[in-house]
């Protein structure tokens, strides 16, 4: 007879179903785990073994067969236990027969037969309410995965769940964990001054648009970067499963308590193209995933190494970081906006730009480094300027994140009608493609003119072209207007890179 139990194997966020069947029969005393098993899951046999013996139990000196279906999906990590654990135990009749029917497992088992924490328990939970199953998971585990709605019991011990089987103690159901409060996002009324980058933040915000900020050490780039989640608008159901999905891949639900803020994540510029794209021994998702929805912020872009970088283009143009794999590629969603920060130049230790003693070389120096392909994938280039110590006498600004946020809002409502036939996953100017922007983003004639002859003096690109399009759509959504004007134009066209030696030139535009 075939005792068996259904549990789980991850690729990216999606927990496939793998069927645990496990078999006695008469032979010499051997204990196989067969099924494209990795090192960890074949380790699986010391563990149970071990947890069988702290609760007094042995194997039985029989031939066990553990096989894991479908044989061609590969098992990675030690989540495997509690499943092989429970098969055989109903195999050898400690828990009743039928017993398991209804339920899958996920769980990685001590020596001492404690039941400890693994990552994924909430898309493990999600596929199991597909299944119409109940989930056997972790007890610390419980709160997170019973945000899938589906029927979740939280297990401390073997032995718990041993006693909850013959009926002698019953273990209870999990509650789902609470919503994070929004208590410490940050407020740009701390921000004194910059009325520019704010007004730059701002636009970024509400069309979905990359942004770069320049500007000495000092002025205030990590600071406004920061205060960008908060007056972005709060995630939808949707998102918010989708987020938290890749966060319990990742082991970083604490508690289970999900959050309703935008994920804003900001790698060291020392960070390896593993940390960032995703990867290393369990195909963890990286930064880049974990930034899904919300905001991915590199600081001193200029010192992230090239290769770093230039591994970031697909994930900016498809929204999925595509990791390969012996053989196979796994896929996590990361649909970011990308906000980067640099000094004007290497020496950038000083106050102002002034400062400098080799420049311009200097500064055409530094932000050469970053490939142009890369730095074509920015919607919107801002100057940061020092503060100055008039700025610090300022009165508090009136206006904080909450009425920024306001705006932002009502111009995304804008777009979200714009683009509800769109099969884009996010209703964002950003994401408009040519048939869209042709649709929705040309501007009168006297704005027209006024970027064709900048786009002839800056040398722009289709692309860049078309981000100068996106931009003035947003900015004419902030207004509030369908017709796209001059003004916006212009104000889009000014926050377009200008290489030191065009920086001039495209000024003269402007004012003419
Ligand atoms: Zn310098």
């Amino acid at each position: 007879m075939v005792s068996r139990i259904t549990t789980f194997a991850f690729e990216g966020v999606t927990a496939n179903p793998v069927d645990v069947q496990v078999q006695l029969s008469s032979g010499q005393s051997n204990f196989a785990i067969v099924g494209l098993a990795d090192k960890a899951v074949a380790e699986s046999r010391e563990r149970v073994g071990a947890a069988f013996s702290s609760l007094g139990l042995s194997l039985p000196p029989k031939r066990i067969v553990v096989n894991l279906a479908p044989a061609d999906l590969p098992k990675e990590g030690s989540h495997y236990d509690l499943a092989i654990a429970l098969a055989l135990l109903q195999a050898i009749e400690v828990i009743p027969n039928g017993a398991l029917e209804d339920l899958a497992a996920i769980g990685e088992l001590s020596l001492d037969g404690k039941i400890a924490v693994i990552p994924g328990a909430l898309p493990a939970s999600m596929a199991a309410v597909g299944l119409g199953k109940t989930l056997i998971c972790p007890e610390s585990c419980g709160p997170e995965a019973a945000w899938s709605g589906g029927q979740v019991l939280g297990a401390k011990s073997l032995m718990a769940l041993i006693s909850h089987f013959k009926g002698n103690q019953q273990i209870p159901s999990s509650k789902a964990g609470e919503l994070k409060a929004d208590v410490n996002v940050p407020d740009l009324k701390d921000v004194k001054g910059q009325e520019g980058a704010k007004r730059a933040l701002e636009i970024a915000a509400a069309g979905g648009h990359n942004l770069i900020m320049m500007g000495p050490p000092g002025s205030g780039k990590s600071m406004l970067a920061q205060r960008l989640a908060g007056i972005l608008p709060s995630l939808s159901a949707h998102e918010l499963l989708e987020v938290s999905q890749i966060q319990s891949i990742a082991g970083t639900l604490e508690k289970g308590q999900l959050s309703r803020i935008r994920p804003f994540r900001s790698p060291h510029h020392s960070a390896s193209m593993a940390a960032l794209v995703g990867g290393g021994i369990k195909a963890r998702p990286g930064e880049v995933s974990l930034a899904h929805h919300g905001v991915l912020f590199l600081d001193e872009l200029p010192e992230f190494s090239s290769q770093v970088l230039d591994s970031l283009r697909q994930p900016l143009e498809s929204g999925e970081a595509v990791i390969s794999r012996a053989n196979r590629h796994v896929k996590y969603p990361s649909r970011f906006q990308l906000i980067a920060a640099a000094n004007p130049c290497k020496c950038g230790g000083g106050p102002s730009e002034s400062m400098c003693r080799r420049k311009p070389a200097c500064k055409a120096d530094y932000i050469g480094r970053v490939s142009g392909p890369f730095l074509d994938r920015m919607d919107i280039f801002i100057d940061v300027p020092a503060v100055t110590a008039m700025d610090l006498t300022l009165p508090a600004p009136t206006e904080g994140s909450k009425e920024v946020a306001g705006r932002v809002l009502r111009a995304r409502l804008l777009q979200e009608k714009r683009y509800e036939n769109s099969s884009h996953s996010r209703k964002l100017n950003v994401d408009a493609d040519t048939s869209a922007i042709d649709q929705f983003c040309t501007p009168e004639q006297s704005g027209v003119d006024l970027l064709m002859q900048a786009a002839e003096k800056l040398g722009l690109s289709a692309r860049g072209y078309h981000r100068v399009l996106k931009v003035s759509r947003t900015i004419a959504d902030l207004d509030g207007t369908e017709q796209i004007a001059r003004v916006h134009v212009a104000e889009a066209l000014n926050y377009r890179f200008r290489p030191i030696t065009a920086s001039k030139v495209s000024n003269d535009i402007l004012k003419a």
